[in-house]
């Protein structure tokens, strides 16, 4: 196996979703899976053992947390069996796996911010797919890599809270939004390039599969305060009609979504300070990021 070598040949799933698309720009010579995991995994399979890349970096998901409730086959096809298909096959032919997850597998219900060590108790059936494709990857003998959980990922790229808020702020007078979920943000740039560097990284010659928290850095926050400070923030490049004091707060309860989220998604990041040297920055950084290049863009 080939350590922190450049040359790194990477396999890479879900290449136009909000991570995948990032790895994309940073690698744009990894090669790229067009396979439906739903259905294309034996495709899957023989493309990975024909290119036998060094790595393999799965940023495909059914990530529609509300409708996973009904649409559990689909989901589980996608968040469990692909990603058994991706683990044996880099068992087989010795490549490293990088591979997402989320705050979901939680509760919410502690107090603290969550450690990778803390008890599983998915709150909804997204989540319980994506700990079923933990555990598979963590029971899986001899493969190495790395399951980053994260959580709240935005970007420029793709749908996400930061765009809901801008189009609302300007089509609305008012917004309800839940203030009884608290976490942090994740820039989906962060998440590419921790994945990069986990792709190379030498610690994993052991052959060790580890879960490593990673979210962005700053004072965890609920979703109402994020989209005062994205309305705010999006005031100061002119958005049309938007302002601050057009949010107001809800509960959990009130919004009613069809799939539980966890009181407290906060996790705690001090594994991966402490193996990483990919820097992790404010969330109020990613957010203003994000509204520059959009302004930029559509401007
Ligand atoms: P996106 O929803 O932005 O992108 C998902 C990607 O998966 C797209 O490229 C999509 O391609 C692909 N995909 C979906 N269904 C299939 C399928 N049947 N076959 C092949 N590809 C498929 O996801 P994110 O980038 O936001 O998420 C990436 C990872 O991060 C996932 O593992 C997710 O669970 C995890 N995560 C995300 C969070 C978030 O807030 N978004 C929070 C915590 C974890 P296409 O459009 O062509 O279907």
């Amino acid at each position: 196996m080939k350590l922190n070598n450049t040359s790194d040949s990477i396999v890479l799933t879900g290449y136009t979703g909000q991570i995948g698309s990032e790895v994309f720009k940073l690698k744009p010579d990894a090669l790229l899976s067009n396979h439906r995991l739903e259905k294309d995994l034996s495709n899957l399979q023989n493309f990975l053992l024909q290119n036998q890349p060094n790595v393999i970096i799965n940023a495909a998901a059914y990530t529609r947390v509300d409708q996973a409730e009904k649409d559990r086959p689909m989901a589980h096809a996608i968040n469990v069996a692909a990603v058994e298909t991706m683990a044996s096959v880099s068992q087989k032919i010795s490549s490293r796996l990088v591979h997402f997850s989320t705050d979901y597998v939680f509760d919410g219900l502690k107090r603290e911010p969550y450690l990778e060590t803390d008890i599983c108790n998915p709150c909804n059936y997204y989540g319980t797919t994506k700990r079923l494709s933990e555990s598979l990857c963590l029971s899986q003998p001899n493969i190495s890599g790395v399951v980053f959980r994260t959580s709240w990922v935005m970007g420029a790229y793709g749908n996400n809270f930061v765009k809901t808020i801008l189009r609302l702020g300007m089509q609305m007078p008012t917004l309800k939004i839940v203030d009884d979920q608290v976490g942090r943000p994740t820039c989906s740039k962060l998440l590419a390039q921790a994945a990069i560097e986990a792709a190379s990284k030498n610690y994993f010659s052991n052959r060790s599969f580890q879960i490593v928290h990673l979210t962005d850095d700053g004072e965890p926050v609920s979703w109402f305060h994020m989209a005062k400070y994205i309305l705010n923030r999006a005031r100061d490049w002119n958005y049309s009609g938007i302002e601050g004091n057009k949010v107001s707060p809800i509960s959990s309860a009130e919004y009613g979504q069809a799939a539980r989220r966890p009181k407290n998604s906060v996790l705690s990041c001090g594994v991966f300070d402490s193996l990483f040297d990919t820097k992790r920055t404010h969330w109020q950084h990613t957010i203003d990021t994000i509204i520059e290049e959009i302004a930029k863009d559509e401007w």
